[in-house]
């Protein structure tokens, strides 16, 4: 199989600070991880380009934080109209940066990043003062800024969810030092591109590139940021939370799932067949909401798991850039051998893999076959640890209380969904479950204005409508006496 998309030549991507694009003394290499060919070098930054950078923040602060609402929200359109107009490039790009189809890149990462600007130009301009009258006095509730929030994101949704949080973050009149992930750099540069190119005030969005345990460490240990908002692994949340907690830095942190699908033998089997293949391997099945544990009512357990394999068999994997490919590549081989050292614990585990488990016969690229497992222990590794790949397992249960029991049985708790044609059950079912979020026959179904985050070892706080603005300011009340 011969993949079109590539580069002829490398792309340069240099951090964004102050306006002006800067180089590193030392640079990384960029994949594409469908072909394993170079597309790009990326600045390596140290602890003292991401200074640069927050000092080039914290002196755009200022001017920032005075302009009214309606004044930052017309900036936020004006970069939604920017990008809407490079829809196609930041498509390809973000294809050719994680791998994924070009049909999903287009659909959801493209129009999100859009969606993302514009729905918190309106959030703000739509903000109103509270106030709590007192017979001698007056409370005014207002929002302030808060300073440089800085800003790390990871490389499954690399535009979308860099996106989702400079929106709110500048629109709530902050200036921001981001750090996308080191695997996905090429539309956070896009975004500084375009920035540049519509004259943002220089300092309001600096974008640095390079690893976590350096230029992420360096921002989440610097004294002037006094927001971190972080979106990625566990383990790396830990890290985040033991250096800024301390520091009593604003903190919000979206980590990562093993989210239970429960499906109920009263469910509509065509519908929850394709919705629960979806909601486990969209975006090859790195999404942190993906429902990677399917738990389905004894009675039709049988014939679920076999209708699934048939529809995940049907699945077109191959080429990001092909139209019709439904499962692109892994991000990166390594990701890939860390997805298969699961499969390999599941087999030694006594798991039957009743669908895929297998690398495909493609070019050089970090593909593997979406992969269905059955016969596990519920308390086994691949039933309660993240696996971030194309690889869901089945289990059965027999009782309402049995499978609300097993979905809350594991350390993470950010969403979850129900898959019953009986609504009254289906709410039931959801308010008993542990998660931060919860959807009743459909998944990843978004309304902007609801908040977005989990429980337990998912996170901590939410995002998204008015919890990304809380988030993203100071709330000061203000009490005049007459
Ligand atoms: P990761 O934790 O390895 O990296 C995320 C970001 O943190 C990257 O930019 C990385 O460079 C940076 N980083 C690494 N070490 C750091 C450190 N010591 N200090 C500061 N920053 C550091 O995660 P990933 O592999 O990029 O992403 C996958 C994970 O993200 C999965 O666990 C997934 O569930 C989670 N995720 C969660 C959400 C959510 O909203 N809850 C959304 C998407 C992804």
């Amino acid at each position: 199989m011969r993949f079109r998309l590539g580069v002829k030549e490398l792309i340069e991507v240099l951090n964004l600070i102050n306006g002006e694009f800067v180089a590193t003394e030392e640079c990384l290499e960029n994949l594409n991880p469908a072909t394993s060919k170079q597309t790009s070098v990326i600045p390596r930054s140290t602890a003292s380009d991401v200074d640069a950078a927050v000092i080039a923040a914290k002196r755009a602060f200022p001017a920032w934080a005075v302009l009214s609402y309606e004044e930052r929200a017309d900036w936020l359109d004006k970069i939604a109209d920017a990008l809407e107009a490079k829809s196609e490039e930041i498509a390809a790009l973000e294809s050719m940066d994680t791998g994924k189809p070009i049909s999903l890149a287009r659909d959801v990462d493209a129009a999100r990043s859009v969606a993302n600007f514009r729905f918190f130009a309106e959030q703000v301009r739509e903000l109103e003062v509270e106030r709590f009258e007192m017979e001698d006095a007056s409370n005014h509730v207002i929002m302030q800024p808060v300073g440089v929030a800085g800003l790390i994101t990871p490389w499954n949704l690399p535009l979308y969810l860099l996106s989702w949080k400079i929106a709110p973050a500048i629109a709530m009149g902050n200036t921001v030092v981001a750090k996308p992930s080191e695997l996905t750099p090429l539309t956070a540069d896009l975004l500084a591109r375009t920035l540049v190119d519509i004259r943002l005030p220089a300092g309001v969005v600096n974008i640095v590139h390079g690893f976590g345990h350096e230029a992420g460490q360096a921002l989440t240990e610097h004294p002037d940021t006094r927001i971190i908002s972080f979106t990625g692994g566990t383990a790396t949340g830990k890290i985040v939370a033991s250096t800024a907690a301390p520091m009593f830095k604003k903190l919000s942190l979206e980590l990562g799932g093993k989210n239970s699908t429960i499906v109920f033998a009263d469910a509509d089997m065509e519908k929850t067949v394709s919705g629960v293949a979806r909601a486990g391997l969209l975006n090859q099945g790195q999404v942190c909401l993906c429902g990677s544990r399917i738990l389905v009512e004894s009675s039709i357990y049988d014939q679920f798991l076999a209708d699934l394999c048939e529809h995940i068999e049907a699945m077109k994997l191959g080429d990001p850039s092909d139209e019709d490919t439904e499962l692109g590549s892994l991000v990166s081989k390594e990701h890939r051998s860390k997805v298969e050292s699961f499969i390999q614990i599941a087999k030694d585990e006594g798991g039957v893999i009743c669908t895929g488990g297998k690398r495909p016969d493609f070019e050089d690229g970090a593909f593997l076959e979406p992969t269905v497992i059955s016969g596990l222990d519920i308390n086994s590794t691949c039933s309660t640890e993240e696996i971030f790949g194309p690889v869901v397992v089945v289990h059965p249960f027999d009782t309402e209380e049995q499978a609300v029991a097993i979905a809350n049985g594991v350390e993470y708790g950010l969403a979850a969904s129900v898959w019953t044609t009986d609504l009254e059950k289906g709410r039931r079912v959801s308010e008993a479950l542990d998660t931060g979020m919860v959807w009743v026959n459909t998944w990843l179904h978004r309304d902007l204005r609801t908040p977005f985050g989990g429980t337990k070892a998912s996170g901590v706080g939410r995002e998204g409508g008015r919890w990304s603005l809380s988030f993203y300011s100071e709330t000061q009340n203000i009490c005049i006496k007459r």
